[in-house]
This record gives structure tokens, C-alpha cells and sequence, in this order.
């Protein structure tokens, strides 16, 4: 089964529109991801999909204002940790930030959706710079890897193909180029550290129309979805995709 994440990013605007959206996509291989605030009664509503985290903090508790613990998020029954995503990248979040993210993550034993892509002015040198861009980052972001002693399941590692200039600008990447990049994040995966059987999705502008070019890729083992997850009839058909 595909795994079909739904990040709602600063959505809904009430929490009454948070529980009834996610009450018409509780369905199984479904990661609900709603922003902190609604967490915990989104996790009520659900039976069948699972809940997700937006992001979260690299220490466990103590004096950091505005910040949240993935050992609080534990708590409330999260399992997946969205981490790196491009719009908190842009924010300021570095490469050093998102490694000490990982760790904790990994330690607490939450399944890290780990985002990484390129930006336009990459990719329109070929995709041997997006390639490359792409491994920097999982270099960089996933250090703690190549620490032999640390220790992961294959199956909590997600990487998240998500090309900067195809989120949320409807320009969606073409699902042979992205089963190709996620083919070439299993490579990097397993020869630069030793897991095998890590999942990569994919995300950018995934709507129903589209969602089944990646679906049925082998490479892809599912998608991230950001807006058109805000809309319970298009995503319930994404999630139909998946199946
Ligand atoms: C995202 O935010 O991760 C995303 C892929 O957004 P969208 O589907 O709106 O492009």
C-alpha cells in the first residue's frame, strides 16, 4: 500500500473544520499532518490513518519559547515528524538545524518524513544538478547515518522528493522524472548509508488529476500532499489512487 500523506500546513482555520476533514479521510496508509494546535483532536477523530507533526524541536524540554518536543508529541499519539520541509527551510531552518532534528526524531521513534528538493534555477541545468543538489542534502541532513552504532528500521525513513518549484504552484514535476530522482534518493540511501528499503514519496502540486501518474510508479512508494489535501473529495480520490 502507498502511503498518502496529507500536510495541511497553516489549514483549516477553525477546529471544527479540522475534525470534519479529518474525519472523511480516516482511512488506513493516510498521515494526517495538521498543525500543532489541532493535533490532539484530530488524533481523536481518527481510527484507521495516523497523525504527523508539521515539525518539532531537537531538545526535549526547557526554556525554548514557542518551540515543541517530539517527546511531547509522542505523547499525544504522533508517529510521523515532517522534517526539513522547503517552507521552513526558507525560513531559515539550515542543514545543521535539520540534522539535530533527525536524531532526536529517530531517537524518540517517530517515522521522519524527511523533505528535500531543488530549486528552479538547479533543475533547469539538467537533472544531474537536481541530482546532485538533491544528495547534498541527504548528506547533509542525514549525518547521523553514517554513525554505524546508530541504529534505524528501514521503514522509518521516508525521504520526500519535493522540487521547490512545484509546490503549490501547480506545475507538478513529470512522474517518469520523479520516479527517476526517487530511484537515484534508494541509491544514495543505500549506498551512502546502509539503509535499504527506505520509502520516498513524492510532492509537489499533487492533485486527483495527476496523483495516479506517481502512484503507480514502483519508485515512488507514495506522495506529500499539501493543498489539495485541504479538499476532502479531491484528496479521498488521491487516497482511491493509492490503493
Ligand atoms: C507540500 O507542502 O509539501 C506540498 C507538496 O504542497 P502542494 O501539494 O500544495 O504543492
Amino acid at each position: 500500500m502507498k502511503l498518502i500523506a496529507a500536510n495541511w500546513k497553516m489549514n483549516p482555520a477553525s477546529l471544527k473544520e479540522a475534525v470534519r476533514l479529518a474525519g472523511s479521510c480516516d482511512e488506513k496508509g493516510v498521515v494526517i499532518i495538521p498543525p500543532f494546535v489541532f493535533l490532539s483532536a484530530v488524533g481523536d477523530v481518527l481510527k484507521k490513518a495516523e497523525l504527523g507533526a508539521q515539525n518539532a524541536f531537537f531538545e526535549d524540554d526547557g526554556a525554548w519559547t514557542g518551540e515543541i518536543s517530539f517527546r511531547q508529541l509522542k505523547g499525544l499519539g504522533v508517529r510521523y515528524a515532517v522534517i526539513g520541509h522547503s517552507e521552513r527551510r526558507k525560513l531559515g531552518e539550515s542543514d545543521g538545524v535539520i540534522a539535530e532534528k533527525v536524531v532526536v526524531a529517530f531517537k524518540s521513534g517517530f517515522r521522519v518524513i524527511l523533505c528535500v528538493g531543488e530549486h528552479w534555477e538547479t533543475r533547469k541545468k539538467g537533472k544531474r544538478a537536481a541530482y546532485n543538489f538533491v544528495k547534498k542534502q541527504l548528506v547533509a541532513d542525514l549525518a547521523v547515518l553514517k554513525d554505524r552504532r546508530f541504529k534505524i528500521k528501514n521503514l522509518d525513513l521516508i525521504v520526500a522528493y519535493e522540487p521547490i518549484w512545484a509546490i503549490g504552484t501547480g506545475r507538478n514535476d513529470d512522474p517518469e522524472d520523479a520516479a527517476e530522482m526517487a530511484g537515484f534518493i534508494k541509491e544514495v540511501l543505500a549506498a551512502d548509508f546502509a539503509v535499504l528499503g527506505g520509502r520516498v514519496l513524492y510532492g509537489g502540486s499533487v492533485n486527483a488529476r495527476n496523483a495516479s501518474g506517481f502512484l503507480t510508479r514502483p519508485e515512488i512508494d507514495g506522495v506529500l500532499v499539501g493543498g489539495a489535501s485541504l479538499r476532502a473529495g479531491e484528496f479521498k480520490r488521491i487516497i482511491a489512487a493509492g490503493k
